[in-house]
């Protein structure tokens, strides 16, 4: 049996196409989910324009972030039952042994594998998932929000597990997706003030959002000067940690120049281009550049019950909810950053 799948099938700019693909079955320690909402991530769209710096096993069903419930189960798979409702982590395949399994910070093993991206991910009706990927998501999330879980990680596993955010501390976010305005919310809840949230002119509706979600201070970077504005906030000094999610690599070095002496650059955001600037400011300020990739398991939990408590409120993110077969307006509108935030729902609703 046959399903319809968002696929992409090369290395080379807008290679995703709808392709059928088979239903997969279970092996013994596997499940196969049915798809509730798949999310369109930043990720998702640099693979789109082939501007990603890591490797993909083309031809691959994309989709890292996703939600649904237990549809079929493998025969050695405990714990779970049909029709449990579960996210799933994006690193399918570990290898179990090395220093970086054994305690659990598995992201950075050598063997790792993601969905979407080595393996079939979630951009169709039914996908396979090793059993130790899945999650339980709470009775109060609903699954469209719960497949915003990933996002979430990477926004707490930046903004909360490595800024060092304490109450009173200026916090600057660069990059206004999903991922940033998760970040706000949570430096807000962390006490940092003032915010200050950038992005780029065309992303006005995505900063006056996160306006809402409590920056204190929202910058259009190509229009207003960036260095102009920190001056005028508190001491004058800089930032004192900077939360790097852009994608771009002249983030990089707005990041840098704003930075406080001693302060803290958190880079989460990341692309393939060279860096064409100096470097020297963060030996001469002793500043921490910080890298943060992906998340594990203790931070699924935490993200799931701060979604699930409402105390991350994904409402304001608008997320527009589109059939599998409308993938190219998500992407699309994720790439022009007229969309905030798109899940794919390959089933139709499956509750509410
Ligand atoms: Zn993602
Ligand atoms: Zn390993």
């Amino acid at each position: 049996m046959n399903q319809p799948a968002v696929v992409q099938f090369a290395l080379k700019e807008r290679s995703v196409e709808m392709r059928e693909a088979p239903i997969p079955e279970p092996s013994p320690r596997s499940v196969i989910i049915k798809v509730a909402a798949a999310g369109i991530c930043g990720t998702d769209v640099h693979q789109y324009l082939n501007e990603h710096s890591w490797p993909i096993n083309v031809p691959v069903i994309m989709g890292h972030e996703f939600s649904g419930v237990i549809y079929e189960m493998g025969s050695e798979v405990r714990n779970f039952a049909p029709g449990d409702r579960v996210v799933c982590e994006t690193s399918a395949v570990v290898c179990g042994d090395c220093d970086y399994c054994r305690t659990g910070r598995y992201q950075f093993c050598a063997h790792r594998k993601s969905f979407g991206q080595m393996l079939d991910g979630g951009f169709t009706k039914y996908v396979e998932v090793p059993s130790h990927c899945l999650h339980r998501v709470p009775k109060n999330l609903p699954l469209r929000y719960a497949a915003l879980t990933e996002p979430m990680c990477v926004s707490y596993n930046a903004a909360v597990a490595h800024a060092g955010i304490h109450p009173g501390k200026n916090v600057a976010i660069l990059g206004c997706g999903a991922v940033g305005l998760m970040c706000v919310q949570l430096a807000k809840m962390q006490g940092a003030d003032p915010i200050i949230l950038t992005g780029l002119e065309r992303d006005k509706k995505r900063l006056e959002v996160g306006r809402k979600m409590g920056a204190t201070h929202i910058v259009a970077v190509d229009k207003e000067n960036l260095l102009s504005v920190i001056h005028q906030i508190h001491d004058g000094l800089g930032i004192d940690v900077i939360i790097d999610l852009s994608g771009r690599n002249l983030s990089l070095r707005d990041a840098i120049h704003i930075v406080r002496p001693e302060g803290k650059i958190v880079r989460a955001g990341w692309g393939p281009g060279a860096y064409n600037f100096s470097l020297d400011p963060l030996v001469h300020k002793g500043v921490c550049l910080q890298g943060v990739f992906s998340h594990n398991w203790e931070i699924w939990e935490k993200s799931l019950k701060l979604l699930a408590s409402g105390r991350i409120d994904l409402s304001p993110l608008n997320v527009l909810r589109l059939p599998l077969d409308r993938w190219q307006e998500g992407f699309e509108g994720m790439c022009d950053a007229r969309l905030i935030k798109v899940v794919l729902e390959p089933n139709g609703e499956i509750e509410e």
